[in-house]
C-alpha cells in the first residue's frame, strides 16, 4: 500500500552547463552520466523522501534545451514550491548570472511573496581543482540577496547533492501548510513531457 506523500515541485535554473541535469540525475538516479536524459528529453523526475517524518515526492524540473525552454518558461516556472539556483563554482559568469535567473523566475513564476519563497543555491562542480568563485563570495551573495541557504555540490562524486536537495524540502515545509498536496506514491519514476509540447517552439 502506497504511503500519503506531499507532491512539492522544486525547478533547477542556471546557465548552461553548470549541471542541471547531473544534479539531478545524481540525486534520482545515483548515476552521473546524462547521456541519456539529453537523448530522450527528460524534464522531469520524481523522487520519494521522508524528511523529518515528512513523507515527499519531489518532483524536480530540469531546464535542458535552454533555446526551446525559453518560450515555455511560463508553464515550466509556475506552481514552483522551491527554486535552485545553480552555477559552476568554475565558472564566474554562472555566478554573476544566479541573480537573473532569480529575477526571471519570480516574473514568470508570478511569486506573491518574493519575501518568503524558498530559493537555495547551489554551487556545482566542487570537484574541479581550478575555481573562479570562492565560497566566501558565493555565500557573501547568498546573505546579502535574501538569506538562501547555500551548498557546494559536485554531481560527479555526490558531494553535497542529498543533502541540498533535502535542504529544499525543509525549507517548502517551513514555508508553507502541504496538506492540500496530498497524493498517493511510493515509486522513483522517470518522466517524458508528451511530444505535442516539445514541437512548438
Ligand atoms: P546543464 O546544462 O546545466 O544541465 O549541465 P549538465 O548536467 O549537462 O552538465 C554539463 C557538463 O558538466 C557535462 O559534461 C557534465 O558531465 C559536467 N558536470 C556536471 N556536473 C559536474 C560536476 O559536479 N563536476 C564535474 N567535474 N563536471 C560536471
Amino acid at each position: 500500500m502506497a504511503a500519503k506523500s506531499s507532491l512539492f515541485k522544486v525547478i533547477l535554473l542556471g546557465d548552461g552547463g553548470v549541471g542541471k541535469s547531473s544534479l539531478m540525475n545524481r540525486y534520482v538516479t545515483n548515476k552521473f552520466d546524462t547521456h541519456l536524459f539529453h537523448t530522450i528529453g527528460v524534464e522531469f523526475l520524481n523522487k520519494d523522501l521522508e524528511v523529518d517524518g515528512h513523507f515527499v515526492t519531489m518532483q524536480i524540473w530540469d531546464t535542458a534545451g535552454q533555446e526551446r525552454f525559453r518560450s515555455l518558461r511560463t508553464p515550466f516556472y509556475r506552481g514552483s514550491d522551491c527554486c535552485l539556483l545553480t552555477f559552476s563554482v568554475d565558472d564566474s559568469q554562472s555566478f554573476q548570472n544566479i541573480g537573473n535567473w532569480k529575477k526571471e523566475f519570480m516574473y514568470y513564476a508570478d511569486v506573491k511573496e518574493p519575501e518568503s519563497f524558498p530559493f537555495v543555491v547551489l554551487g556545482n562542480k566542487l570537484d574541479v581543482a581550478e575555481r573562479q568563485v570562492s565560497l566566501e563570495e558565493a555565500q557573501t551573495w547568498c546573505r546579502e540577496n535574501g538569506n538562501h541557504p547555500y551548498f557546494e555540490t559536485s554531481a560527479k562524486d555526490s558531494t553535497n547533492v542529498a543533502v541540498a536537495f533535502e535542504e529544499a524540502v525543509r525549507r517548502v515545509l517551513a514555508t508553507e501548510d502541504r496538506t492540500d498536496h496530498l497524493i498517493h506514491t511510493d515509486t522513483v519514476n522517470l518522466h517524458r513531457k508528451p511530444k505535442s509540447n516539445s514541437s512548438c517552439c
